[in-house]
């Protein structure tokens, strides 16, 4: 058996930090996939929302083909012909004034943590070390020390310590609650604008908007963590726009390459990002040709295939449809665009079993939590591939309810 002796590789030469479905992908294209054995999958997780544009999207891949031939890396000892464009593009479609490449998500936050410190010392005068910044109760921003280190979920901290000091922990979604943390040397305020490994949480009306004033009260950057929610999954370029605001400092990763390549920015204005100077941070892979180049293409074909106002258009359509869904066991259906969380009742048994039902039923979605399922198909999905889903969920559900 082919299927079984990929995964006895995986199980025996492999670190068991994750625990995946029994499925063996081989081959992607747009919303579907197809295993080892042939078998087709919708995919509605998306590599956790890293390929919106559709796996394999065409013009991304020819972008890649394209550029592989041409230059891969320089380093940043050099210049590249790819870089600068991806910036100015970036820049246009974010608002935003600087941009800092680096590789993975993690990185974005590890490099906003550094630039909103030092930022703080010799802009803002916060005496040496002591800078503080706030972020929120069940926050995922990535799996290094420093980020684990402000962590409420306790597997993704237990063994890992010591940790890296300087961080207060807030409730999400209370602004009165940020208010109150901040102190003369909070330089920073670290939040996801809807918490999606957390479950797809989405805080109150208006708190993004409250959470800015606040942030400029007191003179504190304001950073989103847009690495899930941004690039058009919540039906927005980014999801702060949904409460027109703006903040200090905005980090993408995920889809920025269209799940082709990994790269990671953080957005700033110009104040923040002015503090850091030759030598003072960077990556080998940060910027490289490769990435930029795929990077571009990756936003032009969100833009140009407007997979964003279909994020919105589908998302409104595939949450009208899981609301309506005759399931009894469902507590909550949520979302913004194509992010959507499902949420079971106590008494439905853990979504990991679901999880198992949809496989079975050609859908691949992953459990937050225990009780949780997220749905979020590539942007590119259609009206009659949402009523496909919808017909298998209602089924695979009520089979294991
Ligand atoms: C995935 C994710 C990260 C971490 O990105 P990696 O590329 O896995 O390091 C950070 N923040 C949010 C909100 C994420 O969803």
């Amino acid at each position: 058996m082919k299927h079984q002796h990929y995964i006895e590789l995986e199980e025996t030469f492999g670190a068991h930090n994750y625990k995946p479905l029994n499925v063996v992908l081989h081959r992607g294209e747009r919303v579907w996939v197809w295993d080892v054995n042939g078998n087709k999958y919708m995919d509605c997780l998306s590599s956790y929302s890293a390929v919106n544009q559709g796996h394999c999207h065409p013009k991304i891949v020819q972008a890649m083909n394209d550029q592989s031939q041409l230059l891969t890396l320089t380093s940043r000892a050099f210049r590249n012909d790819q870089l600068g464009p991806l910036y100015e593009e970036l820049c246009t479609l974010t608002n935003s004034h600087k941009v800092l490449p680096m590789n993975s998500g993690a990185e974005a936050v590890e490099t906003a943590i550094k630039v909103v410190r030092k930022w703080g010392y010799q802009i803002k005068g916060v005496a040496e070390d002591l800078a503080e910044i706030i972020v929120c109760r069940n926050n995922f921003h990535g799996r290094t020390i420093t980020i684990v280190g402000f962590s409420t979920d306790g597997s993704s901290r237990a063994g890992f310590g010591p940790f890296t000091p300087g961080f207060k922990i807030v409730p999400f979604g209370d602004a009165g609650a940020l208010e109150a943390a901040i102190t003369e040397n909070t330089v920073g305020f670290l939040v996801e604008p809807i918490q999606g490994e957390a479950g797809v949480i989405i805080p109150p009306p208006g708190y993004l908007k409250e959470v800015r004033s606040i942030c400029t009260k007191y003179n504190v950057a304001l950073i989103l963590d847009e690495i899930q929610t941004g690039l058009g999954r919540t039906g927005k370029m980014l999801a702060e726009e949904h409460e027109k605001i703006e903040a200090d400092l905005t980090l993408v990763g995920k889809a920025l390459a269209g799940g082709c390549y990994p790269i990671s920015a953080v957005l700033s204005n110009t104040e923040v990002m002015s503090v850091l100077q030759p030598g003072e941070h960077g990556s080998t892979f940060g910027g490289n040709p490769l990435a930029c180049a795929v990077a571009r293409t990756a936003l032009k074909v969100l833009l140009e295939e407007q997979m964003i106002e279909n994020a919105a258009l589908m998302g409104t359509y595939f949450l009208r449809g899981l609301k309506k869904l005759d399931f009894p066991l469902i507590s909550e259906v949520r979302g913004r665009g194509l992010l959507i969380g499902v949420e079971l009742l106590p008494e439905a048994g853990p979504a990991r079993t679901y999880c198992e039902a949809l496989l079975e039923a050609g859908i691949l979605c992953k459990e937050t939590h225990d009780h949780i399922i997220r749905f979020a198909p590539p942007l590119v999905i259609t009206k009659e591939e949402i009523d496909w889903a919808l017909e298998r969920i209602e089924s695979a559900f009520t089979k294991v309810g």
